[in-house]
């Protein structure tokens, strides 16, 4: 099913992320994981494509597994790493494995490099555009409420946004926040420049103080003092760390529930028993 349609059944739709493994001997073990995110009936699920396209026949497995169980599933495509070529035929084959939701994205370019190679597309916008081309799928975007790390200023880098939902993006996806006045704030700016596709909220429930430093760092994203101090405090020690994280993520998502925000996307880390728990504090509320 598009999620396109998913969008236009319910008010506010709660989606989950999950990642592929890096080797094909994990596989099983990330069915399991997209098995158990499954069952707590998300609206649908996606799955990240690892840096430089590494995991592209993991995210294509995983994505059709996905689907065999009645969960719409979203599969990244990254461009920068992958030819015009190589990415005809990867949708080729998710066409062909009834996978009709990607989310189309540049990907990261490697360090001291510049923009992507001759013969690949620059920019997502263009991935869009050949996508929309092709036809056949409902397509996402990503956006950035804090500006995307190379962008001179937010201005530009929604000016940018314009032209990447103008060339085909039926919904887009924020990186995660952790303060959603910076959501409302940017979700303001885009309707001031006409951008007025779904707009799907990132919420990363935080479970692990270092990995969370080291993401938000390489991503540009702001921790507001409040949930610094929630880190610093806890941060120590696992189990309470656990459930602030998830404290913090559900009571943010309560809040983008409250005020009409389209679509929650969760990065859950793999971790279902977290997503299961987020999902349980929001039974009569989502
Ligand atoms: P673009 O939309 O191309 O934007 C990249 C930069 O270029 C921005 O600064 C933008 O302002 C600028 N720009 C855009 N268009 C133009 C133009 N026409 N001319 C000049 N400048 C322009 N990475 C992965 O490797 N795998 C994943 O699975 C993955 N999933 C993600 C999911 C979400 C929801 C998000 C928010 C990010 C994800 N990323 C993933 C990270 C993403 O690949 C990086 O942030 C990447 O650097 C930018 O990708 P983009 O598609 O946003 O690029």
């Amino acid at each position: 099913m598009y999620i396109r349609d998913v969008l236009r059944e319910k008010e506010t739709i709660v989606s989950c992320e999950i990642f592929p493994p890096k080797i094909g001997a994990e596989l099983e073990h990330a069915f399991e994981i997209a098995g158990k995110i499954a069952a707590l009936k998300p609206a649908f699920i996606s799955v990240t494509c690892g840096a430089g396209a590494s995991t592209a026949n993991y995210t294509e497995a995983l994505a059709q597994h996905i689907e065999g169980s009645n969960v719409p599933a979203l599969a990244h495509i990254t461009c920068a790493a992958a030819s015009k070529e190589e990415i005809s035929a990867i949708l080729n084959d998710y066409a062909g494995k009834g996978v009709e939701n990607v989310l189309a994205l540049r990907g990261d370019l490697p360090k001291g490099i510049q923009q992507p190679a001759d013969g690949h597309y620059t920019h997502a916008n263009e991935l869009v555009a050949a996508i929309k081309d092709r036809g056949g799928f409902c397509i996402g975007g990503a956006c950035y409420p804090e500006g995307h790390i190379e962008s001179a200023n937010q201005e530009e880098d929604i000016a940018y946004l314009k032209q990447k939902a103008d060339a085909g993006c039926d919904f887009l996806t924020t990186q995660m926040f952790f303060d959603n006045n910076v959501l409302y704030k940017f979700l303001y700016k885009l309707s001031q420049k006409g951008i007025d596709v779904p707009v799907l909220a990132g919420i990363m429930p935080v479970t692990n103080r270092v990995q969370i430093r080291r993401i938000v760092e390489m991503i540009g994203t702001v921790l507001p003092p409040r949930f610094q101090n929630i880190l610093d405090k806890f941060g120590d020690n696992p189990a309470a760390m656990r459930q602030a994280g998830i404290a913090y993520a559900t009571e943010q998502i309560i809040d983008l529930a409250a005020n009409n925000v389209r679509g929650i996307h969760i990065y859950t880390m793999n971790k279902p028993d977290v997503a299961g728990q987020i999902m349980n504090n929001l039974s009569h509320i989502l």
